[in-house]
């Protein structure tokens, strides 16, 4: 379809946040997915300020937090429905080791505005810090019903667009499909499974991360937990190994007693870790590898494009594909 329209491919977080960041500036675009679903499709939506083995901020976690907060926050007013539920983190450390980095980490500036202070912990771990800020998107119902609004306005339809290098200001945003291509260089896209399980009686009052994955509730005595990364088989597959390894996870962060009712699996786009790029590619535009923090990073990238495409007003040069392709091809 090319009726001289700005047409926004793919409807996952980048693309949703795309399309609200056009309607409120009231370009005249519609949108389009083939409908097989992408990496959004399976995310639990968390974000947690402070992550990872070695107990960092997010990158730029100051600016974006706030960017995103405030979208999800203006996006549920208009719609008149829930998304966003901050939540704090528990994180956990295993060893010794891990539990004298984080330490060592509580009083850096960076850090220490995230963290509210230690707390006890059971004894299969050495120590725990509450981490404030963060939360959970309820991705799916986000997206289903930005797609919703914007089909209900005559702006959405459901179509396969195939990448040529005539430019028709389309903006691609097509998460791992787009990246696989190799049309943005080396990417380090990885699969990740995740598990829903059904647990009754254990502590639905906080996330809690540690020794090496996470567990989120829900609601209702349902948790999401994961994940796993896996860099060689890209596709969206769970599978028998994955569900072992998650389900280790759930033991470890909550207890034995748990039903799972839900194993999906999903290819995170990653170019470099989780900072996203955006820029122009011929005539048209892109927004991609949002990695492991879509939820975090999506609104303001979407912001960020929408003004560089609308008004011209170019992004930092750490977000700008141009800059990122002269280093990387
Ligand atoms: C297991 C797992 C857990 C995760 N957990 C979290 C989490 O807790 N918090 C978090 O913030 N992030 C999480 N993520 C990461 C998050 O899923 C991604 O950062 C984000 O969803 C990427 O969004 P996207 O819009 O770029 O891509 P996608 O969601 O993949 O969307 C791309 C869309 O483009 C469509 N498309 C592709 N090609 C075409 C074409 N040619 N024509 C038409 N349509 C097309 C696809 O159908 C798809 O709907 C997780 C990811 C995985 C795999």
């Amino acid at each position: 379809m090319s009726d001289g329209r700005l047409l926004v491919v793919g409807q996952g977080l980048a693309g949703s946040c795309l399309s609200w960041e056009l309607w409120n500036r009231n370009v005249d675009f519609h949108w389009v997915d083939r409908g097989t679903g992408g990496s959004s499709r399976v995310a639990a939506g968390m974000i947690n300020p402070i992550t990872g083995k070695n107990f960092e901020p997010s990158w730029r976690i100051a600016d974006f937090l706030p960017e995103a907060l405030e979208f999800y926050t203006r996006i549920e007013a208009c719609l008149g429905k829930r998304f966003w539920y901050p939540l704090p983190v528990l994180r956990l450390a295993r060893s010794e080791k891990e539990w004298g980095k984080i330490l060592g980490k509580l009083s850096e500036p960076a850090v220490a505005p995230w963290v509210v202070g230690e707390t006890d912990v059971t004894k299969e771990w050495v120590g725990g810090v509450i981490v404030k800020g963060g939360g959970r998107l309820d991705v799916p119902a986000f997206i289903n019903a930005s797609r919703e609004f914007f089909r209900e306005k005559g702006r959405y339809h459901e179509e396969e667009v195939v990448f040529d290098s005539i430019g028709r200001g389309r903006v691609w945003c097509e998460g791992a499909a787009g990246l696989m291509s190799g049309r943005y260089g080396m990417h380090r896209c990885a699969k990740g499974e995740i598990l829903t399980i059904r647990a009754n009686g254990w502590d639905e009052t906080q996330a809690r991360v540690g020794g090496g994955g996470w567990l989120l509730p829900v609601g209702n005595g349902i948790f999401k937990t994961g994940a796993t990364y896996e860099w060689n088989e890209l596709n969206d597959l769970p599978t028998s190994e994955g569900r072992a390894k998650v389900e280790e996870i759930a033991r470890r962060l909550g207890g034995d007693d748990f039903e799972v009712i839900g194993h999906e699996a999903g290819v995170r786009p990653i170019l470099r870790r989780s900072q996203p790029l955006i820029g122009p590619v011929g005539n048209d535009w892109m927004i991609n590898g949002l990695g492991s923090k879509g939820s975090l990073y999506a609104p303001g990238m979407a912001r960020r494009l929408a003004g560089w495409m609308m008004d011209g007003i170019e992004p930092e040069e750490e977000v700008d594909l141009r800059v990122f392709l002269k280093q990387n091809l």
